[in-house]
């Protein structure tokens, strides 16, 4: 049984061959953007430590199951999802010490029901400096049955000591292709729906999956959609406002903003496509190709070049923390007006 992974041809190259040949490292750390399937990748390779079958991960044994299920005793998981302080039960903002020191503990016992005990420190980034500090010595001695991967969007932000005693693996996003194979053959999508899903994750594996698995989750994209091309009919008035909004907590809300921004950018691409003539199930969306369709034949080519550049500025600026207000103000003044009359996403 293959790896259920779309793409990844190098790392699954690397995981492959040091796992055949006894030499897999004792620390992993993934790094790559968002929802590329890092954790997914990671579990994997739980598996493949742990399977019983001759050709691991084979998906389909005992400790396959219970590893997906996060049932195996030896595969622990530290990440901020869902952790709340014991004291207050507030939102925990950083992985603690208390945490690190309960896993030191955990990787001095022998595993209990499989061959390692692998324990997976899912965004490195979150380790408080405390926690990451007490970590090193487990990371370059972890003893012979303890495997630590962990997993990173922002490399930079992890401590370099850890980085440094840490075997690197870059996960990519994976071609359209290969996610909508993916789709179909694990989750079961039919294969129109598949190649939908697979063109609006724009590589990420991660993020197409959880779609797949979670309808709420797709239609929050839906409605986020149908937020920004609100916000681009509207004039010049409208659009400021949303600027506002936006600008109000962008520390707060950072991932959420320029969240927003790459729909406003799909989008954009969508009008290219249908001004340039594209078929319209090239577009990304499945129930705005007929309002798309018709605002893209107003558009002149160099006005959705120029709000494709604009937006791609804006979310750089951003990036660079520049002033958000000022950043989004002067995106949405040169935004083509789309002057569709009527009709929603
Ligand atoms: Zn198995």
């Amino acid at each position: 049984m293959p790896w259920r992974v779309a793409g990844q041809d190098q790392a699954l190259a690397y995981l492959r061959r040091s796992l055949a040949q006894g030499t897999f490292p004792h620390a992993l750390l993934f790094v790559g953007p968002p929802h590329t399937g890092k954790t997914t990748l990671a579990l994997h390779v739980a598996q493949a430590l742990n399977c019983l079958d001759e050709d691991p991960p084979c998906g389909s044994c005992a400790a396959c199951r219970r590893i997906a299920a996060g049932k195996h005793a030896d595969v622990v998981t530290l990440s901020l999802e869902g952790a709340r302080s014991e004291d207050t039960g507030a939102a925990r903002k950083e992985i603690g010490i208390d945490r690190v020191r309960d896993l030191i503990h955990s990787a001095a016992l022998p595993p209990f029901e499989g061959r390692f005990r692998v324990f997976l420190i899912d965004g490195a980034e979150d380790l408080s400096r405390e926690a990451a500090n007490a970590l090193l010595k487990t990371l370059e001695e972890p003893g012979p049955h303890v495997v630590l991967l962990l997993t990173a969007v922002d490399e930079e932000a992890v401590l370099p000591t850890v980085r440094s005693r840490c075997q690197r693996l870059v996960v990519q996003t994976a071609p359209v292709d290969a996610i909508a194979h993916l789709l179909e053959a694990e989750e079961g999508l039919a294969p129109q729906q598949a190649a939908a899903l697979a063109r609006v994750s724009r590589g990420r594996t991660g993020w197409a999956v959880r779609a797949a698995r979670d309808p709420e989750f797709a239609a929050e994209w839906q409605r986020q959609r149908a937020a920004v091309w609100d916000m681009v009919r509207q004039g010049t008035e409208g659009r400021l406002a949303w600027a506002a909004r936006q600008a109000a907590d962008f520390r707060r809300r950072r991932a959420e903003v320029l969240a927003n921004l790459d729909v406003a950018l799909d989008l954009w691409h969508d009008l290219l496509l249908l001004h340039a003539g594209c078929p319209p199930d090239l577009a990304l969306a499945t129930d705005d190709r007929e309002v798309l369709a018709a605002a893209a034949r107003r558009l002149t080519l160099a006005e959705i070049m120029g709000a494709v550049r604009a937006l791609r500025a804006a979310r750089a600026q951003l990036e660079q923390n520049a002033n958000p207000r000022l950043a989004l103000d002067v995106l949405l003044l040169d935004l083509p007006s789309v002057g569709v009359a009527q009709g929603v996403v």
